[in-house]
């Protein structure tokens, strides 16, 4: 066989471990590993490199406006390419309905703004209006093309559906194999803190960590999984942020819910006192969750070794420090009106990298599966997020050596600030392949624009998640009904 490119002499890091070899590429497919393969169209030393499934991007708002109608600031093209620099070969975005619009319109609208990725992508479809049409018509239409996991929220006056709401999307997600994911946030809690803080004056942006606390997302984790099992639909809790959000997940895992988790590099690199800086400044910090602590970081990378988490994804919003983005009610205005988000899509796998694997907290191999065969599996790409023959050519070569200082200048998004500025960081992606293409090179963008391809998605994949069973469903129990049928 002749392979169009042939990868040689990397370290090949999967899941399973690491060995040195080369790969040969053919028709965008990986197409053998062996010891030695000669020839190849396009040789690609890759000597004292780590080669790796290129990362897939699973938490990251593109081309996106917020409920509250704020743009952000990277689109599909300038967004792919800032994943794409920081070793991610594939993502998927949300696409987002708003109060009264129709799926099918909202999917249209994002499959002419996905047109210009770099990278393949796929859409998490975020849903706030769960009313009948859009339930028994329109959603299992978006199944039926591949966008197999919708999106709730449980705050956010504009975006919350309600526990009502949040059943009807878990039974039909249920019924089509596909996952929800859940922003958990007790919205009524939120709305008190900030009453109380009004009330007293306390309105800049530190306040913002405070009016979100901790008991909320700890009481909204716990309801969303009792409402799953009940359901018994799978569940996917995005952007975990406490220690004690994450103990919920880490039970009922283990009593068998169809649950699974991420957290994002903020909640472990930043804190609460990075809102704390002067003027405005600390706006830039403004996400919600909001940052904690340097105790729950220690707490949150402990559940990441153990396996509570599958992934650790951005959560990449970018809103820029300006009229258009955080400041789009006004320079000096209370937290609330500050619009909720940072960028991180180009760092998360170098910042994972550097403080995981080079710092001693996660293997090599823990690494892969948090960057993308984990999410593979429970999304559902079931081409991508592994290095064996017959997968997508998604590769990502990285210099484990590197050191370099993070800076604005180096990013690849539309933002004009970056959370981790200043950090110190050691290994990065030199070299990264979508379907067999070279998308960059040695720091040089090698795409054009719109080369990536929409990719449908498989059902989530539940064999590790038996469910946990709920007595009055169960015919033995209940009079001999079938409630599932
Ligand atoms: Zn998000």
């Amino acid at each position: 066989m002749t392979f169009d490119c042939v990868i040689h002499g990397g370290q090949i890091a999967t899941t399973e471990g690491v060995s040195t070899g080369d790969i040969g590429i053919k028709d965008g497919k990986i197409a053998a590993l062996a010891d030695k393969i000669e020839g190849g169209e396009h040789r690609i030393d890759a000597g004292g490199r780590i080669v790796m499934p290129g990362g897939i991007e699973t938490h990251a708002h593109i081309a996106q406006e917020s409920s509250s109608g704020v743009m952000t600031a990277d689109d599909y093209l300038s967004g792919s390419i800032s994943a794409a620099f920081g070793g991610n070969s594939s993502f998927i975005p949300f696409a987002a309905q708003q109060r009264g619009e129709n799926v099918d319109d909202v999917l249209a609208t994002y499959d002419a703004r996905g047109s210009r990725s770099v990278i393949d992508y796929s859409y998490h479809l975020i849903i706030s209006d769960p009313r009948e049409e859009v339930l028994t018509d329109q959603l299992p239409r978006a199944f039926a093309r591949g966008i197999t996991s919708f999106k709730v929220f449980m705050t956010y006056d504009l975006m919350n559906i309600g526990d009502g709401g949040m059943l009807d999307i878990l039974t039909v997600a249920r019924k089509h194999g596909a996952i929800t994911m859940v922003h958990a946030e007790n919205n009524d809690m939120v709305k008190w803190m900030n009453r109380q803080l009004a009330d007293r004056g306390l309105t800049a942006p530190r306040y913002h960590a405070i009016s979100r606390p901790e008991l909320a997302e700890q009481e909204a984790i716990n309801r969303a999984v009792q409402l799953a099992k009940l359901a018994d639909a799978a569940l996917f809790v995005v952007h975990v942020s406490t220690e004690g959000g994450a103990e919920i997940i880490r039970r009922e895992q283990f009593n068998g819910a169809k649950l699974f988790a991420e957290t994002c590099p903020q909640y472990l690199s930043l804190t609460r006192n990075d809102l704390d800086r002067p003027g405005m400044e600390g706006a830039k910090y403004i996400c919600s969750p909001p940052l904690r602590d340097t105790q729950t970081q220690e707490a949150l990378w402990h559940h990441i070794r153990m396996g509570t988490f599958v992934g650790v994804h951005s959560d990449h919003a970018p809103y820029r420090a300006d009229a258009t983005g955080k400041f789009l009610n006004g320079s000096d205005v209370p937290y609330p009106k500050i619009a909720n988000g940072m960028p991180g899509i180009g760092l998360r796998l170098p910042w994972l990298f550097s403080e995981g694997v080079v710092g001693g907290r996660i293997t090599l191999e823990q690494f892969v599966a948090l960057s993308s065969t984990n999410t593979a599996k429970v999304f559902g790409c079931t081409t991508k997020g592994r290095i064996a023959p017959g997968m997508d050519a998604d590769i990502a070569i990285w210099d484990p050596e590197a050191r370099y200082t993070v800076t604005l200048e180096d990013q690849h998004d539309n933002m004009d600030y970056t959370p981790l500025d200043g950090r110190e960081l050691r290994g990065r992606p030199e070299t990264v392949l979508t379907r067999g293409e070279v998308i960059v090179d040695k720091g040089e963008l090698k795409a054009t624009e719109g080369q990536g391809r929409f990719f449908g998605r498989a059902p989530v994949d539940l064999r590790a998640r038996p469910g946990a069973p709920v007595k009055e469903f169960d015919p033995a129990q209940n009079f001999g009904t079938d409630l599932r049928g």
